[in-house]
């Protein structure tokens, strides 16, 4: 299996790459916001329960992202690989990743950060704030989520650089060059894995 993770800010393109990536390479494209997105659709207790965080821009608490995310990834272990879109987002998310891969005699292979530049996140977000029927992409919750990327998601990208699986590509290009530079990254680790 070759699993890797995708960060990046709200508006840096993450899983419109997330998506090329796993069709690409053949992987599950497992998202945490679209699985949650799913459950709030259906109605169902955890969409529910979900919803009156996303709402507000908030994290999920672990203890009900984690559950949905290791259901569904538990369904994929003997899958070419995972692509983890959107998880783990805290540091202790991140560590229960590990133990749950260690567990099964898995791992994480790669982790990219996608960087965007701040004025032109907040471009991006602008125009996708009135071109979007999700309700945490007004322009108040949009700011609320970049700040909670800042203050715990961006931490959680050292914890992968000490392990050395850590590579940040530039998003500040258009789609297909952006995907192109991540093609480039999953293919050296792909060969030397
Ligand atoms: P996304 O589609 O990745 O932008 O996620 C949308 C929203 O779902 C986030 O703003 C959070 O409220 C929630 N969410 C998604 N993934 C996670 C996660 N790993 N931990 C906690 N909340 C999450």
């Amino acid at each position: 299996m070759f699993n890797l993770i995708i960060f990046g800010p709200p508006g840096s393109g993450k899983g419109t790459q997330s998506a090329n990536i796993a069709k690409k390479f053949g992987l599950i494209h497992l998202s945490t916001g679209e699985l949650f997105r799913y459950e709030i659709e259906n109605g169902t207790p955890v969409g529910n329960e979900a919803n009156s965080y996303i709402s507000k821009g908030q994290l999920v608490p672990d203890e009900i992202t984690l559950r949905l995310l290791f259901k569904h990834a538990s369904k994929h272990v003997n899958a070419p690989g995972i692509i983890f879109d959107g998880f783990p987002r805290t540091l202790n998310q991140a560590k229960l990743l590990d133990r749950m891969m260690d567990k099964k005699g898995l791992k994480i292979h790669l982790v990219i950060g996608i960087k965007v530049e701040s004025d032109e996140l907040v471009k991006r977000i602008k125009h996708r704030s009135r071109n979007s029927d999700r309700n945490d992409d007004t322009e108040s919750v949009i700011y609320k989520r970049m700040e909670i990327y800042r203050q715990q998601t961006h931490p959680v990208m050292d914890y992968y650089r000490k392990q050395g699986k850590f590579e940040t590509v530039s998003g500040m290009a258009p789609v297909e060059t952006v995907f192109q530079r991540i093609c480039k990254v999953i293919k050296k680790y792909k060969h030397n894995k």
